[in-house]
Formats: structure tokens, C-alpha cells, sequence
């Protein structure tokens, strides 16, 4: 499916089957010299034969078509290099783009794998999620060739002009585009209307959540009319989700810190089995293996968070990450 939404901005949906997202929204601008598509879809048949059909049916030659990632995610970069000509250059934030390359690497997800074991995942577990996870499955089909752009970095399309504005917590260094004449800002995975983007944590340096909390709050100071979201609805009400989400985390903050103060210590998969969570299973147990990957990423950014305020810390015990609240 394809719509205009403005002035030479249109929408391509991208269906992401059997997956919670449902859908990726590629967005193709047009410009006066050369295009731009914003993010791609999973490099899978599905996802390429949508996303060939719609930039058919806009006529759009790849040879004048350059192609903006706004993440890291499969999701996002998976087809860029099976769409893109000789010509067509492939952008993405210069820190997403460095992690971008390390993907492809194997010992990547075996640290990956020895990370969450450490988080509370069973080798079983990991094992079943290392196949079929999409962060892996989907990757593009090329690993070098991505420029990385700093926040600021500008495109110059012609009637629009785009930003980058780095908004780091759904991935280290996500970038929005932001067109300050028209008040447009293409969020990617930065703020999602109906669904709530997934903050995990990438290492133990840093506090992830309270990066996108800033990042929500940053960005909330920009004046925005028009957002494009990269997944489901395309258009909402970019000041009141804000908001929403800020609530959010600190509802499932509350709720984490809940779960700690009922026990001795915890790793970060047991108090995800304990955290409610929107997905249609009966219980923990019956989790899908992938979506149980990814809430123990989200619980773990929520006590990294609570670690970082000074409330919570941890214990490394054979292995395992031990979260206790400071008493
Ligand atoms: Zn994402």
C-alpha cells in the first residue's frame, strides 16, 4: 500500500509477518535531484516484494534514490542493500552504523548468547531464540558501505530539508529527521503511537531508559506538527505520546521495584516473568522464546535504570546478574 501524506512524502507499508510490529512504514520523499526512502524492512521475500511493488508504483529509479536507516534494526536496514543501485548511498548514524558492521560477526551473538545467560536465560532457551530472533535472521546482505552521518548532518532535498537528530535509547544512536520549515519529524522506532518501542540495555556503561527518557523529552522541545512513525499508525499526536510513554516507564519502573522488594534478588529474567506484559500469552511460560528475549532486555534496562538513581544494584553470582534493592 502506498499514500502521499504531504507534498512529495509518501508512505509504503511493509508487512512483517508473524511479528508483534505487524508492519514497517518506508517512507519515499521525493526530491529535486534525488530521493530519499526512509528505513527498508526485514531482508525477507515478504518485505521485498511490498517494498518493490510500492517504489514501482512511484515510479521511483534507485539510480536517484539514496536510503536513511534510522536504526540499526533488521527491521529497518534488512533490504537496503538489495534495493540499492551502484549509486544509491546508504546513511545511518555514524554510532549505529559502527555496531551496524559488528552484526554480522558471529562472535557478536555468541556474546550476545553469554550476555543474557548471564541475565537469566537457560542455554536451551538461547539456543531456540538464536534461529529464528529477527535481530539476526533478517540482516542486510551486505556488511560494509554504510555512511555514517553525525546529528546535524542535513539532507537537502529541495523543498525539504532533513535533519538528523540523534535520539539515543531504542538503540545507542537512532536518529530522527526532522524538517524544521514544515514541523515534520520521521521518528523511527523513537516514538511508535500504538505500541511501546522497546528499550534494552546495551551494555552496563550507560543508562539506556534515562537516555530516552531525555531523548522523549529533547525532542518534545522541537516544534512538531506532522510525525511519521516507522511502525503501525502513521500519524499521531507526537506531544501527548510523549507524555504517555514517560508515565509508562514510570509505571513499569514502579512495578520492577515492586517485584525486587518482594524477594532476596532476582535476575533480570526472573523479574521479567513477574512484570505484566501486553502479548496474548496465559503466562510466562508460554512466552514465544523470542518475546521472552526481548522482555528480559526491557526489564533489564528498567533496572539499570532503578541501579543508576542508586535504589537498586547488583550481585554477580555463579555467573548470573543478581538485582537487589539497596535497603
Ligand atoms: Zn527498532
Amino acid at each position: 500500500m502506498v499514500e502521499e501524506l504531504l507534498k512529495d512524502i509518501f508512505v509504503i507499508k511493509v508487512p512483517l509477518p508473524n511479528n508483534p510490529l505487524k508492519d514497517l512504514n518506508s517512507y519515499f520523499i521525493k526530491g529535486a535531484k534525488r530521493n530519499l526512502l526512509i528505513d527498508t524492512g526485514f531482508n525477507s521475500k515478504a518485505c521485498y516484494d511490498a517494498l518493490t511493488s510500492g517504489l514501482d508504483k512511484l515510479k521511483a529509479d534507485m539510480k536517484n534514490t539514496d536510503i536513511f536507516l534510522t536504526h540499526l534494526h533488521s527491521d529497518h536496514t534488512g533490504l537496503s542493500a538489495s534495493i540499492a543501485s551502484d549509486s544509491t548511498k546508504i546513511f545511518i548514524g555514524e554510532t549505529d552504523g559502527d555496531i551496524l558492521v559488528n552484526l554480522f560477526q558471529p562472535e557478536y551473538w555468541n556474546q550476545v548468547d553469554e550476555k543474557y545467560f548471564s541475565l537469566g536465560m537457560s542455554r536451551e532457551e538461547l539456543a531456540e531464540n538464536e534461529s529464528i530472533n529477527p535481530a539476526s535472521a533478517f540482516l542486510p546482505a551486505k556488511e560494509k558501505g554504510y555512511i555514517g552521518v553525525k546529528n546535524g548532518f542535513e539532507f537537502d532535498l529541495g523543498y525539504y530539508k532533513l535533519k538528523c537528530f540523534e535520539t539515543p535509547g531504542h538503540t545507542p544512536g537512532h536518529m530522527c529527521l526532522y524538517n524544521e520549515e514544515h514541523k515534520i519529524l520521521f521518528s523511527g522506532d523513537h516514538i511508535i503511537f500504538d505500541i511501546t518501542p522497546n528499550i534494552t540495555s546495551w551494555d552496563f556503561d550507560k543508562d539506556y531508559l534515562g537516555l530516552y527518557m531525555d531523548s522523549l523529552l529533547k525532542t518534545k522541545e522541537l516544534g512538531i506538527q506532522f510525525t511519521f512513525s516507522a511502525h503501525r499508525k502513521v500519524m499521531g499526536d507526537y506531544h501527548g505520546r510523549v507524555d504517555e510513554l514517560i508515565c509508562h516507564h514510570e509505571d513499569r519502573l514502579a512495578e520492577v521495584e515492586k517485584v525486587l522488594k518482594n524477594a532476596k534478588g532476582l535476575t533480570p529474567y526472573e523479574v521479567a516473568s513477574q512484570m505484566t506484559w501486553s502479548i496474548r500469552a496465559k503466562n510466562w511460560s508460554e512466552f514465544p522464546v523470542t518475546q521472552k528475549w526481548f522482555a528480559v532486555g526491557e526489564a533489564l534496562s528498567h533496572l539499570e535504570h532503578l541501579r543508576y538513581k542508586g535504589l537498586v544494584n547488583y550481585e554477580l553470582i555463579n555467573g548470573r546478574y543478581i538485582y537487589y534493592i539497596i535497603r
